[in-house]
C-alpha cells in the first residue's frame, strides 16, 4: 500500500475528473458504495477465482459478522442494484480503491484505484459497444497511444460449460507436459490455465481447443454485431479467443485493454464484459449485466512512460511577502484569493531575503510584497517572478484588479 503525496496526488483528481467527464456525458451517473460488505457478497462471484479464494481482506467483525474489504466493485454494485431496483437500464460509474493481498511490485499493490461502469438490465450487443468505446475515448483522452484492445467471447453459460469441460480434457491428456503450477489451476478453473504465462504451457496452449468452436448461434450472432459495431466506430481490436479475465462471472463478451510499455504480468490496463448472472446471484431479479474496470496505478504508469498526462503543480497567482509582523499578509492573501486567484505567503515572520527564496521556489507569477515603507504608504511591490518585468509599487487597494489584469509576468 502506498502514500501518494502532491503533486501526483494531484494528477490522480485529474484522472478521475476526466473519467467522469467521459461517461457523465454518456448518461453514467456515479455511485459510492461502501469500501466494506459481508464476505458472501463477493464469494458468490465465484470460488474459482484467487481474487476471492486467496486474495481478499476479510475479517469477523465487533457483531460477529464475517466482511471483507472489496477488492472490486462490480460485485458492490450488483449488490446495490438487487437492494435498491432502480430502473434499467442503469447506468452507474465509480472511482475508489480495492483491496487484494497480491505480491507487490511494479503496477501491483495491496491497495489499488479503479474507475469503471457497469449497465444493469440491458442485453444489447451494441451496449457492449459503447461500454468499450467510452473505455477507447477516456485512454485518448489521457493521450495514451499504445494501448491496445483484446476482444472475446465465452459464449453463453451452456457454451462456456462445455468448453471448460473440453479444456479440461484435454490439459489432462497432456499430463505432466503442463507445468506443475497449471496442473493446480486445472483442478480449479481450467480457463485459467489459457491464462499462463509460463514457457513450458505456452506450445500446449497454442494447440488448445478454442472457444469459437463451442458457440452456439445466439452467442456467435451477439459477437458477430459487437465487432460490427467496433468496425463502425473505427475502434481497433483484435479477437483473442484465448483470453480469459480473472473473475469467474464473465459471459459472452469480454475485452481487454493492454499497454504498450509494462512488463506482460502487468500490461492489462483494464478490461471488464458481460456478467449476466450475477444479480440473481446476489438476490436479484434476473439482470444483464456489462461493465468495465480501469487500474488507475497502471494506467498512470503508462501514462508515465508513454510521456502523456503528466503530474502538473497547481500554477500560483502570486506569493505574499509580508515583513511588517504578518497581519498584513493575512488580510491580503485572502482578499486576493477571494478575488479567485490562486495565492499563498511565507509565515513565521522570517526575513525578507527567506521569504522571496520561497516566493521563487513556490513558482508563482508575482511576489506581493509589503514592508514597512509600503504599509505607510497604502502601497505593495508587485515582483514579476518569471520573465524581465520591472518590479513597481501600486496602490494597495488596486492590487487584485492589477494581478487579475496582468495574466503574463509583466
Ligand atoms: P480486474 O478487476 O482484475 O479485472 O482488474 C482490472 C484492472 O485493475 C486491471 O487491469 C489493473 O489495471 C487493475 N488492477 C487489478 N489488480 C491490481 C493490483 N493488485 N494493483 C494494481 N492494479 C490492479
Amino acid at each position: 500500500m502506498r502514500d501518494i503525496l502532491p503533486p501526483e496526488s494531484g494528477r490522480w483528481r485529474r484522472f478521475t475528473d476526466v473519467f467522469a467527464d467521459v461517461v457523465e456525458r454518456a448518461g453514467y451517473g456515479q455511485i459510492v458504495t461502501p469500501l466494506l460488505e459481508d464476505l458472501g457478497v463477493f464469494t458468490r462471484i465465484g470460488d474459482a477465482t484467487d481474487v476471492v479464494t486467496k486474495e481478499m481482506y476479510d475479517f469477523v467483525d465487533k457483531g460477529e459478522r464475517h466482511i471483507a474489504l472489496r477488492p472490486e466493485m462490480t460485485a458492490s454494485v450488483c449488490r446495490a442494484f438487487a437492494e435498491h431496483r432502480p430502473t434499467v437500464p442503469w447506468k452507474v460509474f465509480y472511482s475508489g480503491s480495492n483491496f487484494r493481498y497480491e505480491k507487490p511490485q511494479r503496477g501491483r499493490y495491496r491497495q489499488f484505484d479503479q474507475v469503471g461502469i457497469e449497465v444493469l438490465g440491458a442485453d444489447d450487443a451494441f451496449l457492449d459497444v459503447e461500454v468499450i468505446a467510452l473505455a477507447s475515448e477516456f485512454y485518448r483522452r489521457l493521450g495514451l497511444r499504445q494501448v491496445t484492445l483484446v476482444v472475446n467471447s465465452l459464449g453463453e453459460p451452456d457454451d462456456r460449460a462445455r468448453y471448460v469441460e473440453a479444456l479440461r480434457a484435454y490439459f489432462t491428456a497432456a499430463g505432466d507436459r503442463l507445468s506443475e503450477a497449471s496442473r493446480a489451476t486445472l483442478e480449479r478453473n481450467p480457463l485459467r490455465v489459457l491464462d499462463s504465462k509460463r514457457e513450458r504451457d505456452q506450445e500446449l496452449i497454442a494447440a488448445a481447443p478454442q472457444i469459437g468452436d463451442f458457440h452456439s448461434p445466439e452467442a456467435a450472432a451477439h459477437f458477430v454485431a459487437v465487432l460490427d459495431g467496433l468496425r463502425t466506430l473505427d475502434i481497433e481490436f483484435t479477437v483473442e479467443p484465448k483470453l480469459v479475465r480473472g473473475l469467474d462471472y464473465y459471459r459472452r463478451t469480454i475485452f481487454e485493454f493492454q499497454g504498450g510499455t509494462l512488463d506482460s504480468a502487468q500490461n492489462a490496463l483494464g478490461g471488464g464484459g458481460r456478467y449476466d448472472g450475477l444479480v440473481e446471484a446476489l438476490g436479484g431479479p434476473a439482470t444483464p449485466g456489462i461493465g468495465f474496470a480501469l487500474g488507475v496505478d497502471r494506467t498512470l504508469l503508462a501514462c508515465d512512460d508513454e510521456g502523456v498526462f503528466a503530474a502538473e503543480p497547481v500554477e500560483l497567482d502570486a506569493f505574499v511577502v509580508d515583513v511588517t509582523g504578518g497581519l498584513q499578509a493575512v488580510a491580503l492573501t485572502a482578499e486576493l484569493r477571494a478575488a479567485g486567484l490562486a495565492v499563498d505567503r511565507g509565515y513565521d515572520n522570517r526575513s525578507m531575503k527567506a521569504q522571496m527564496k520561497l516566493a521563487n521556489r513556490s513558482g508563482a507569477r508575482f511576489a506581493v510584497i509589503i514592508g514597512d515603507d509600503e504599509l505607510a504608504a497604502g502601497t505593495v511591490v508587485v515582483k514579476p517572478m518569471r520573465g524581465d518585468g520591472e518590479q513597481l509599487a501600486v496602490p494597495r487597494s488596486e492590487i487584485s484588479t492589477h494581478l487579475a489584469a496582468h495574466p503574463d509576468q509583466n
